[in-house]
């Protein structure tokens, strides 16, 4: 089956990746309870107790389009996820790619690999990938006539406000004019010529983002971060071809978990709760070919309206769990979501 015929046929991909445990959780011995059997398929060993007191295992079973295990690479998890993606792109779609999940669960992984952090040379994510095959498509013979030329932006959501990464984190205003059109007023939008230059400006972006304090990671990420690739036609209007947006968001984690009483930290999971919850409806009307997409719900979906709407939409969301037994909550959190976004 080729990219193009996953394009045609599927306007919504829904996968979740296990990751394998950590040192920590097997310095505490803690129980895998995620087990991925194949075809798509995703079990959770859920701990349940009876009304006896007597404790048992509760295998609950989800079914998505793909389903990752820990020994996965993110080069596979590209070819399935986002690689389809970027070539809708060059066909004039505008496709969206979320990294969904409970904080420490992949998602930065997954979609900045590990040249973000301290490590350097280590697994490229989603991010170079698609940088990759964006010029490597540029040059293709299909292609060539359009004229197209690659443009990038880079920003963050964090409390409903957009920061530009590419730009000492300004913060920008986001205006709707009365053709409903959305617009990040003053956001630098950088041509770009090589994957490298790409790189380069997500790893130069990623430094600045605001990270928080939460009881799961102590520098965990409370914002989203929004990288977008757009294609644009070389006239003189340079008129938009495509675009493609890859989104890290921000924890999913419930308000209900933060131990602290730090009025800060709870906007900040009130603010992210909404525009989760805003997402999944949003993903949900493109589902249903709905013709009421609720983007005003959030600034996360404000921004992204262009790609709920019309029939050049694409979206794939692939929702990350942590395998450990006292994640359970929250990996049958996401996997719930993840559940209620899939195409009907
Ligand atoms: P998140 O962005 O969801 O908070 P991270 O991507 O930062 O989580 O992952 C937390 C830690 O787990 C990091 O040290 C990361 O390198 C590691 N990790 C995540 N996913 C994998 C994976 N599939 N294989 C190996 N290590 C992983
Ligand atoms: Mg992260």
């Amino acid at each position: 089956i080729s990219t193009t015929d996953l394009i045609e046929s599927h306007r919504i991909c829904v996968c979740v990746r296990k990751r394998p445990l950590n040192k920590q959780e097997l310095n505490r011995k803690e129980i895998d309870v995620v087990s991925v059997p194949g075809n798509g398929s995703l079990l959770v060993h859920e701990p349940k107790q009876k009304v006896d007191l007597t404790k048992y295992l509760d295998n609950q079973v989800f079914h998505f389009d793909y389903s990752f295990d820990e020994t996965t690479t993110n080069d596979l998890v590209y070819k399935f996820t986002a690689k389809p993606l970027v070539q809708s792109i060059f066909e004039g779609c505008m496709a969206t790619c979320f990294a969904y999940g409970q904080t420490g669960s992949g998602k930065t992984h997954t979609m900045g690999g590990d040249f973000t952090g301290k490590q350097q040379n280590s697994a490229k994510g989603i991010y170079a990938l698609a940088a990759r095959d964006v010029f490597t498509y540029l040059n293709h013979r299909r292609y060539n006539s359009l004229d197209l030329s690659a443009y990038v932006s880079f920003f963050e959501i964090y409390n409903g406000k957009v920061y530009d990464l590419l730009n000492k984190k300004a913060k920008l205003r986001v205006l709707e004019d009365d053709r409903q059109q959305v617009q990040v007023v003053g956001l630098e939008e950088v041509y770009v010529t090589t994957a490298e230059e790409v790189i380069r400006m997500i790893q130069a972006g990623s430094a600045c983002r605001t990270s928080g304090q939460t009881s799961a990671n102590a520098n965990s990420s409370r914002s989203h971060a929004v990288l977008q690739i757009v294609l644009r036609r070389n006239d003189r209007a340079t008129t938009l071809h495509g675009k493609f947006s890859l989104v890290d968001l921000a924890g999913n984690e419930r308000g209900t978990d933060v131990s602290s009483n730090d009025r800060s930290t709870l906007v900040e999971t009130a603010e992210i709760n909404r525009s989760l919850l805003a997402l999944k409806e949003c993903i949900r009307s493109l589902g249903k070919n709905s013709d009421h997409i609720p983007f005003r719900m959030s600034t996360l979906t404000k921004v992204l309206r262009d790609s709920f709407i019309g029939e050049k939409s694409r979206t794939c969301m692939i929702a990350m769990v942590s395998p450990g037994m006292a994640s359970c909550e929250y990996t049958m959190n996401t996997l719930r979501y993840a559940d209620r976004v899939k195409e009907l």
